[in-house]
């Protein structure tokens, strides 16, 4: 499975809340180390992820953060 960068954007919430199926979430990966302005968008959403989990509104699943940061080497 591939995705573009609009199928990625369709994809993100559900990535983010550890929803996709193993196939949609490696295709997101595998899209996200080719394309830097999706990692850009991803790296934003996460820092509002993270911002509103520190006020207690929302949890990122420590799985696909994982992922998220191992996908944009960050870890
Ligand atoms: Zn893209």
């Amino acid at each position: 499975m591939k995705v573009n960068c609009d199928q990625l954007a369709g994809l993100l919430p559900d990535f983010f809340d550890g929803d996709l199926s193993r196939e949609q979430s490696d295709a997101a990966i595998d899209h996200l180390a080719t394309c830097a302005s999706c990692r850009l968008t991803v790296d934003e959403l996460e820092g509002v992820r993270t911002l509103a989990s520190d006020h207690g509104r929302l949890e990122l699943p420590p799985e696909s953060k994982e992922r998220i940061r191992r996908s944009l080497g960050l870890s």
